[in-house]
């Protein structure tokens, strides 16, 4: 989209929200599929440009948030080794296991670092030659092939000590996972402009052909997803379904061929288990055959404690877009972004991390 005025981008913005009030002529439920979208629905007030009756609800697009207990509880089982350093990304590090965290093992002592790029492991495995560093693999088809690449650069660099805990997921087969469930009536999808960056636009056909579903693939500044919205609408209003591609500047239709090879060559596709929504059939990346010696599950089997689900918690429900946060009674009074019962309100992505800092209050929970 070129750069535009204020007064341009006031009357753009004008203009979507005129025409998705005149073509909106029924309710209709549009799910963001993705965590950065459902936080800049909320920064961007969005929401307040559109009918009553054009529903916006989040889906299952925050890696941390989808990621289920039976793994934090794995990765709580590896720090307690001693020969263990974990490595991990900031926002694992709150999210609740069964009976721990993270952040309540380091500071029992556990060896755990944050990083920002899973190459920064390989750093940690070259200064700690005695230990074995796991990183904590977790995340859509965006963090995915960086994982991969640091699998690569290991063999490479002949570094015997990292292993990878891969949980990664993958976002089409969640989307059809949620079709086929059918407790959240959705209508249309607004698609991830970073995942589908890297697949590309074919592998949401399925939509279309299956179950005639209006998907448009969105960016993240308040117009391109006015935009999107307006194009959903559209296709609802002339009772078409159709894939459209309205973040064309950086998602090809193609995809990034060489993130998908790196991910080809490195993983596998495997069924995943989904927080809440449970497993899903080929929606995961697990380490192939050619590169198990990196697999931290086959390599340093560990014993995690029995699994418990948090009482109360209704993060799969939210997750799934059937219910809002603020209908689960541990909103905002026993679950807050500093004292999380769940994963949804760990991560800012979260969508009921987002629904407190944002929506408490200002809009109808
Ligand atoms: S508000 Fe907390 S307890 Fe309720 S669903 Fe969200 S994360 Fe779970």
């Amino acid at each position: 989209m070129k750069k535009l005025s204020a007064e341009e981008l006031r009357l753009t913005a004008r203009f979507f929200s005129n025409e998705i009030g005149r073509l909106a002529t029924r309710p209709i439920r549009i799910m963001e599929v993705c965590g950065s979208h459902t936080v800049a629905i909320f920064r961007t007030g969005i929401r307040q440009l559109l009918p009553e009756h054009v529903e916006l609800v989040s889906g299952p697009g925050c890696p941390v948030c989808v990621t289920p207990n039976d793994y934090l509880d794995r990765a709580v089982a590896y720090s307690r080794r001693q020969d263990v350093i974990i490595t991990t990304f900031g926002d694992m590090l709150r999210v609740p296991g069964s009976t721990s965290t993270l952040q309540l093992e380091k500071a029992r002592g556990a060896d755990i670092r944050i990083v920002y790029s899973p190459l920064e492991s390989l750093e940690v495995a070259k200064a700690n030659a005695d230990k074995r560093i796991v990183f904590l693999a977790v995340g859509f088809e965006t963090t995915a092939p960086t994982a991969a690449a640091t699998i690569l650069a290991a063999e490479q660099a002949r570094i015997d000590n990292f292993f990878v805990l891969a949980s990664h997921k993958l976002v089409p087969p969640a989307l059809q996972a949620l079709l086929e469930d059918g407790t959240t009536r959705i209508d249309g999808f607004l698609l991830p402009g970073h995942v589908s960056a890297v697949i590309g636009e074919q592998p949401y056909q399925f939509l279309i052909s299956d179950y005639q579903t209006p998907a448009v693939i969105g960016g993240f500044e308040a117009l391109e997803i006015l935009q999107a919205i307006y194009h959903l609408v559209k296709q609802l209003h002339e009772g078409t379904s159709q894939l459209e591609n309205q973040y064309r500047h950086i998602v090809r239709p193609d995809g990034n061929r060489v993130a998908r090879t790196v991910l080809d060559k490195v993983y596998c596709i495997v069924d995943s288990n989904w927080r809440g929504i449970g497993m899903i059939p080929h929606s995961g990346l697990a380490v192939n055959d050619g590169y198990r010696h990196f697999d931290a599950l086959h390599t340093l089997p560990v014993e995690a404690e029995p699994l418990q689900e948090h009482r109360g918690c209704r993060c799969g429900e939210v997750l799934k877009g059937s219910i809002k946060p603020g209908e689960c009674g541990m909103f905002g009074t026993f679950c807050t972004p500093e004292h999380p019962v769940g994963a949804c309100m760990v991560s800012v992505e979260g969508t009921c991390a987002a629904w407190y800092k944002y929506g408490a209050g200002r809009f109808q929970l």
